[in-house]
Order: C-alpha cells, then sequence, then structure tokens
C-alpha cells in the first residue's frame, strides 16, 4: 500500500532498492529495434535551473543505484551502444564526482565492453581524472547545458554553475576533448535579452567553443517548473487553452510573449537555423574537426552519426516548416553567419579550428 501511495504522492523513488531504477532490456519496439540501449544509474540534480523539470521531477538530491546492479543491467544489455540517461552523471561536488569515478572503476573492471554517451554539467571538464576513467569506461560523448552565453540570462536561468564557469567554458571544453570525449552543447533562446541576433550568435559562438554537436531550443515553460508559475502569475504564457495546448510545449514553438520581439518571430529565427542545418554541407567538417581534437576515431565516429541524423531531421522538417511558415530564409547577415558557423569557414572564423591538438587518449 505504501508502495501505491508514494506513486500517487510523488514521493521521490528509493532507487538504491534492488530492482529500481533496472530498464527492461529486452523489450524492443513493434515496428523494428533500437539501435541504442538506455540504462539509468542515477536521478536527480541539484543545480534546479527555473525552467527544467527535472529538479522538481526526479528532486535535488542525486540517487544512486547500486553499482552491481548498475554492473549486471550493463552487462545484460544486448546492444553495444548505450545512453545512460542520467540527469546529471557526474553531478557538482567532490562527493557526486568520486561515487561517479568508482562506477567508472567498476565499468572498467567488470563491465562489458561497451560505449556511452551521458549527460552531465560542465563542472566536470576540470575534473581530468574522472574524464579519463569515463573514456576508459567508453564515453565517447557527453550532453552539456550550456544554455546560453549572456551572463544575465544565466542568472535569471538560476543556473549559477554556468554562470560562474562563464569565462572558463573554452577551458573546459578543452578538457573533455583532452580527454577523447566530444561535447553535444544544448542551448536554449527566449531569454529577456535575446534578440533576433541571438541565434547566429549563439551558433558562431559554440562552433568557436569547439563543440561537436549542437542543439538549440525554445525556452518553454514546462509545467511544474518555476518558470511556468512565475509566467503564469505574470500572464506571460499565451497557450493556456489546456488540454490542447499542452501539445505547444514542444520546444520547437514559442509558447509565451519573448522580452525582444514576438513568439512568431522567435519561431522563424530558429527556423533560420534549422534551414541552414538542412541545406548546408557541414556534417564530414565537424567529424573531421572532432577527430583532430579529441584524437578519437570512435568519438568522431560518434559525432558523425549524431550530426548526419539530425541534418537528415532538419531536411525532414523543411517542407513542414516552409508551409508553417510560408517563406523559405533569405541570405542575410544572420543567415550568413549561421551558414559559416555550420561550414567552420576558415577566412571569417580562423579561430575555429584554432583548439591546441590535444594528446592522444587510449586507442579506441
Ligand atoms: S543542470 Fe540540467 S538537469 Fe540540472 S536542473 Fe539544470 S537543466 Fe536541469
Amino acid at each position: 500500500m505504501s508502495g501505491l501511495r508514494d506513486r500517487y504522492t510523488g514521493r521521490l523513488a528509493d532507487v538504491s532498492a534492488p530492482g529500481m531504477g533496472r530498464a527492461a532490456q529486452h523489450l524492443q519496439p513493434i515496428n523494428g529495434r533500437y539501435d541504442v540501449a538506455s540504462l539509468q544509474t542515477s536521478r536527480g540534480c541539484p543545480v534546479g535551473c527555473e525552467y527544467c523539470s527535472v529538479t522538481k521531477f526526479n528532486g535535488a538530491n542525486i540517487r544512486r543505484r547500486s553499482i552491481d546492479e548498475i554492473i549486471e543491467e550493463w552487462n545484460s544489455t544486448p546492444r553495444r551502444f548505450i545512453f545512460v540517461t542520467d540527469d546529471n552523471f557526474f553531478g557538482v561536488g567532490p562527493k557526486h564526482a568520486e561515487w561517479a569515478k568508482e562506477l567508472l572503476r567498476q565499468i572498467i573492471r567488470r563491465g562489458r565492453k561497451r560505449l556511452w554517451f551521458s549527460q552531465t554539467t560542465i563542472n566536470m571538464g576540470d575534473d581530468a581524472e574522472g574524464l579519463k576513467l569515463a573514456y576508459q569506461a567508453g564515453c565517447r560523448g557527453m550532453l552539456i547545458g550550456f544554455e546560453t552565453f549572456n551572463r544575465e540570462s544565466l542568472k535569471d536561468y538560476h543556473k549559477g554553475i554556468n554562470r560562474n564557469n562563464l569565462s572558463r567554458y573554452k577551458e573546459l571544453v578543452d578538457g573533455f576533448h583532452r580527454a577523447g570525449i566530444s561535447v553535444f552543447g544544448a542551448f536554449i533562446i527566449g531569454a529577456d535579452q535575446d534578440t533576433e541576433e541571438t541565434v547566429a550568435e549563439t551558433a558562431v559562438q559554440s562552433v568557436k567553443l569547439g563543440i561537436d554537436t549542437i542543439q538549440i531550443t525554445n525556452l518553454t515553460p514546462l509545467p511544474g517548473t518555476r518558470l511556468y508559475e512565475r509566467w503564469m502569475a505574470e500572464k506571460k504564457i499565451f497557450a493556456t487553452n489546456y488540454p490542447e495546448d499542452w501539445e505547444r510545449y514542444t520546444f520547437v514553438e514559442t509558447v509565451y510573449h519573448p522580452s525582444n520581439m514576438s513568439a512568431a518571430r522567435l519561431d522563424e529565427m530558429i527556423y533560420e537555423l534549422r534551414h541552414a542545418a538542412a541545406t548546408t554541407p557541414w556534417v564530414w567538417l565537424r567529424t573531421l574537426r572532432t577527430f583532430r581534437m579529441t584524437r578519437s576515431i570512435t568519438s568522431a565516429l560518434f559525432i558523425h552519426g549524431m550530426n548526419k541524423g539530425w541534418k537528415r531531421m532538419a531536411q525532414l522538417q523543411l517542407p513542414k516548416d516552409e508551409a508553417r511558415f510560408g517563406f523559405t530564409p533569405r541570405i542575410n547577415e544572420r543567415t550568413r553567419k549561421i551558414r559559416d558557423a555550420f561550414r567552420l569557414t576558415l577566412a571569417k572564423y580562423p579561430s575555429m579550428w584554432a583548439a591546441e591538438p590535444v594528446p592522444a587518449p587510449a586507442a579506441g
């Protein structure tokens, strides 16, 4: 009974209990098969960004599964590639880092050889030992929420860990690359400080940082988050015809009134980015640059697959975008910048290739 009550009242599960947090690794979709297995080692994140549902949904404390259970599940996954779906794999302090490193040591010692990627915060880039262990354990990519290059926006987002490290982004990204691990950079557009130029600037800055694959989404006030509650009180959200409007909270549609432009205009700015992604040759350039920076063939291949898939999605989206927006983006200063960023244009942005070549990690 208490188990059911916990579910209804939303009390957080004890994921260290036997069997908790384990995925049914043998299940496959009825119309195909998963190429990537999913596995979770922990839940929760203490950072508490205002727009993020994780802290509300999974809690501010990082709750860990037993290492023995993780290794057992790790060894039973039928796929050779794993998405470790933790909210924040490495965590934010010495205690979190020690646990993550112990898990990595155990994977190296007892785990079957797998390649994997996960999600973490930027601070992991400072921990050379943790990064080395992660690479040895098969990690080839980490998704990191950079969100923005604007200090004020980071303050509004309550993302102190990024604000404190903003001037060190490049140094921290280099730390991942030095270990052989690629960086998947996530950015959000739609803060009060964002303008029509922000998407183009973000694309350029992220390439200058050396980010291997980039994801830019609309700021979305997910229900239950502090951002949602604040904006509802301020009457800033207009997509409130629930339940129908829940379908619009998809990270590709602006459902509130931004400060510096209309919601439709913000969507158009991100459409320009998708259009450039779909119509510019850039995937191989990124692959080569990732190889140059990580000296890891498997990381470069991982990035190649990610970027190829992303370009394909942008191409599939193209006719839908054209129908939705009713125009094809013209060449202008903004779109030129985005295309140049995708092409890693040497003449305009020589620093895009200027990252110091890094020593080779263990072969793989
Ligand atoms: S660091 Fe990431 S997971 Fe943690 S609260 Fe912020 S956005 Fe969510």
